[in-house]
């Protein structure tokens, strides 16, 4: 059973890390859920600003990385070379391998919900039953749904989501990257800005940081960022594909 956190201490916590460093966050983060505390990474560019704050600060907190099976090359290529570089640990999740051997390459055409709840979602939750919090790198300025996240969330079925990054802008992580001369995603000079699973990214040259996902189908979130993740599956969902 996942620990839970009232909403007055969360209210507490976000006021406390208004503005505040994010090393701060998760070095606050390390000492109250180690180690029952993960972070999530999809090693692309704007991953790299927290994975650097991660080695330097928490490096003992492992990296869950959701291998959906459609990452582009140059995606796994990166996260193999920022491990490396880096030093970090990283444990690779993956759908459940009879879905994952039962798809149809279509599903993410006729379907790319459905295909993002059996390669990231399920998965994803999976993955955080053992722990009682995990660090995602989201912003509020990504995306209007994204707007109002918070530092630290209380999760509706217990555990906690902290969001270091919540108060940075897009021009913080640049910042932070060139200070820190980091690297970038080798698909970030073709104009991919954000990268996911290859089927579902486009270049997005000087438009919206996510305007590249999920491109002219209104689609914006794969779910581990909304009540998807928080929904008990039911049977039958967890082997339809
Ligand atoms: S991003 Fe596309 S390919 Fe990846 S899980 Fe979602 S719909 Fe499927």
């Amino acid at each position: 059973m996942p620990v839970t956190m009232s909403p007055d201490e969360a209210s507490a916590l976000n006021a406390r890390f208004i503005g505040a460093d994010p090393a701060a966050v998760l070095a606050w983060a390390t000492g109250r859920f180690m180690p029952r505390l993960a972070a999530t990474s999809s090693f692309q560019t704007q991953s790299v600003p927290l994975l650097h704050l991660i080695s330097q600060v928490c490096p003992q907190v492992p990296v869950l990385f959701l291998d959906t099976g459609y990452h582009f090359p140059e995606t796994l290529a990166f996260r193999d070379e920022l491990i490396a570089r880096f030093g970090l640990t990283v444990q690779i999740v993956r759908p459940d391998p009879q879905q994952a051997a039962a798809r149809t390459e279509s599903l993410y055409r006729r379907d790319p919900d459905r295909c993002c709840y059996v390669h990231k979602v399920l998965p994803m939750q999976r993955a955080l039953r053992d722990l009682d919090a995990w660090i995602s790198g989201i912003r509020r300025d990504q995306t209007p749904q994204r707007a109002g996240a918070q530092v630290v969330e209380p999760l509706p079925q217990g555990g906690v989501k902290i969001n270091p990054l919540a108060g940075w802008t897009r021009e913080d992580v640049w910042r932070y990257s060139h200070h820190h001369d980091l690297p970038a995603h080798p698909l970030l000079a073709q104009g991919y800005l954000s990268v996911g699973c290859a089927p579902c990214t486009v270049p997005a040259f000087g438009g919206d940081e996510r305007a590249g996902r999920w491109a002219g189908t209104g689609k914006t979130e794969c779910g581990l960022h909304t009540d998807a993740l928080h929904q008990p599956p039911s049977p039958d969902q967890e082997h339809k594909t």
